[in-house]
C-alpha cells in the first residue's frame, strides 16, 4: 500500500498535473485537498489537452476514484461546466469515478463578485488575485458563514441558512462596496439549479478513504499551487488563501490516518510566478521574453503572460523544507536546451548581506539575486528517456540542484506528454 502526495515547491504551475497524470497508474483514489478552480493544471494525454481547475488529474484513468475532499472550495457552477468540457472531450465522468466531500463548502456567486471588488477598491495595491473568489470564500468558511455541500440534501434547512447568509452578506456587498445586494430566490435558485446536476456526486469521501486505506489501496494526494504560496509559510500577503503544503493533505483530504509515504514536489527547471508580489530572481526584457516564449509562460487558467527567472536555489530549498519532500520532479527541462549558459540564483543578498536562508516576506521586497552561470546543453534533449543518454551539462545541472535543496531528483521531465520523463 502506498499514499504519495504530488505537490508544488515553488509558486505553483510547477507541472503538478502532469505529474499526477502520469503516476496515476499506481494509485487507485486521487484526492484534491485544498484550493478551488483558481488552479490550472495541464495535462496532455491521449483524449487531448486538458487545463483541470478544480477536477483532479486522476480521470484520465479508466477505474481510478477521484476524490474533492473537504478542504476544497466547490463552486458548482464551474465544475459543472468544466465537467462539460472534459465530458465533450471523451472522457465519463460519473459518481464512479468522481466523488465529492459532503463536508466540502460551497463557494458562491457573491465570494468572486467580492474578489473582483476587492481588488478594485485595492487598485495599486492589488494582490493580483485570480478572481475566483478564493480569498472571500475561505474568509468566510472560518467565519462558519458557508454552505457545506451535503445540505443540499436538506432543502428546508438549506432554505433557511441561505436566508441567514444572504441578510448577513448583504451588509458587506451593499455598504462597504456599494454593489447591489442578493435575494434569497438568487442565490437558492442557483443552489437547486446546480445542486441537483452535482448532488450525486456528494457523499462522505471521508468514509470512502478510510475504507480504501483499510483494503490497501494506493491513495495519491494533489495538492494545488506550491509551498510559496502557502497561506502559513509562503510570501504573505500574496498567497494563496488555504494550506497548499503536504502537512495539510490529513485535513483537507479528510483522511486524518493519511501516511504520505511519498512527498514528492515539483520543481520547474527554471522559475514562474503569476500575480504581485517579491519574485527575487525575476528576469526582464529580452532574457525573460524568449524564455517566457520557450516555456509558454501564460496562465492556464488567465492567459496572463507568467514572470520568469531562473531557478532559485534559495526558494526551492525552502519549499522542499515546507513540503518535507521526499523526491524531487524536475519538470521543463527541456525548455533551457536553447540556451549557452544558464543563469541560476543560488543566494539572495538582504541588508547588503549574501544570505542562502529564505527571508522573512518583509525583508524580501528589498532582496536581490545573485546570480550565477552554469554551461548550457544545447541539444534537443525532448526525445531523451534514460538518464545516461542525458548529455553530461544536463546531467550536472540535475546533480547541482539536488545538492543545493538536499532532496533527491527522482524524475526529470523532458516534455509535456505523459512519456516524456526520465525515471532515475
Ligand atoms: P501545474 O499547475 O503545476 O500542473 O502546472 P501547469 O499545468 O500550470 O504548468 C505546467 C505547463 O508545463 C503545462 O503547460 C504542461 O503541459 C507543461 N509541461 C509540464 N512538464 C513539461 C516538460 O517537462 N516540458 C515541457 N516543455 N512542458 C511541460
Amino acid at each position: 500500500m502506498a499514499e504519495s502526495i504530488i505537490v508544488g515547491i515553488n509558486w505553483g504551475d510547477e507541472g503538478k498535473g502532469r505529474m499526477v497524470d502520469l503516476l496515476t497508474e499506481k494509485y487507485d483514489v486521487v484526492c484534491r485537498y485544498q484550493g478551488g478552480g483558481n488552479a490550472g493544471h495541464t495535462v496532455i494525454n491521449q483524449y487531448g489537452k486538458f487545463a483541470l481547475h478544480l477536477l483532479p488529474s486522476g480521470l484520465f484513468r479508466p477505474g481510478t476514484m477521484n476524490i474533492l475532499g473537504n478542504g476544497v472550495a466547490v463552486d458548482l457552477e464551474s465544475l459543472w461546466e468544466e465537467m462539460q468540457s472534459v465530458i465533450e472531450q471523451g472522457v465519463d465522468i460519473t459518481p464512479e469515478n468522481l466523488r465529492i466531500s459532503e463536508r466540502a463548502s460551497l463557494l458562491l456567486p457573491w465570494h468572486r463578485e467580492l474578489d473582483s471588488l476587492e481588488e478594485a477598491r485595492l487598485k495599486d495595491k492589488k494582490y493580483g488575485s485570480t478572481k475566483q473568489g478564493i480569498a472571500p470564500f475561505y474568509s468566510d468558511k472560518y467565519q462558519k458563514k458557508t454552505i457545506l455541500a451535503g445540505e443540499l440534501f436538506y432543502p428546508e434547512y438549506l432554505l433557511n441558512h441561505v436566508k441567514d447568509l444572504v441578510e448577513w452578506k448583504n451588509l458587506t456587498i451593499t455598504k462597504v462596496y456599494g454593489a447591489e445586494p442578493y435575494t434569497v430566490e438568487q442565490v437558492y435558485g442557483w443552489l437547486m439549479e446546480y445542486g441537483e446536476k452535482l448532488k450525486p456526486f456528494i457523499c462522505n469521501t471521508a468514509k470512502y478513504l478510510r475504507d480504501a486505506q483499510a483494503e490497501g489501496k494506493n491513495i495519491l494526494f494533489e495538492a494545488q499551487l506550491g509551498s510559496l504560496k502557502d497561506l502559513d509559510f509562503g510570501i504573505c500577503p500574496y498567497t494563496t488563501s488555504s494550506n497548499a503544503i503536504a502537512a495539510y493533505a490529513p485535513v483537507g483530504s479528510g483522511l486524518t490516518t493519511a501516511k504520505m509515504d511519498d512527498i514528492i514536489g515539483v520543481v520547474k527547471a527554471y522559475s514562474t510566478a503569476v500575480g504581485e508580489g517579491p519574485f527575487t530572481c525575476e528576469m526582464f526584457g529580452e532574457e525573460a521574453e524568449k524564455l517566457r516564449e520557450a516555456g509558454g509562460e501564460y496562465g492556464a487558467k488567465t492567459g496572463r503572460p507568467r514572470r520568469v527567472g531562473p531557478i532559485d536555489l534559495v526558494a526551492t530549498r525552502y519549499g522542499v523544507q515546507c513540503q518535507a519532500a521526499t523526491n524531487i520532479a524536475l519538470t521543463k527541462m527541456d525548455v533551457l536546451s536553447y540556451m549557452d549558459e544558464i543563469p541560476v540564483c543560488t543566494k539572495y543578498i538582504v541588508d547588503g548581506e549574501e544570505t542562502d536562508e529564505f527571508p522573512f516576506p518583509v525583508a524580501l521586497i528589498d532582496a536581490k539575486p545573485v546570480i550565477e552561470y552554469v554551461p548550457g546543453w544545447k541539444v534537443d534533449i525532448s526525445g531523451v528517456r534514460n538518464w545516461e543518454d542525458l548529455p553530461q551539462e544536463a546531467r550536472d545541472y540535475v546533480e547541482m540542484i539536488e545538492k543545493a535543496i538536499g532532496c533527491r531528483i527522482g524524475y526529470v521531465s523532458v516534455g509535456p506528454e505523459r512519456d516524456s520523463i526520465i525515471i532515475r
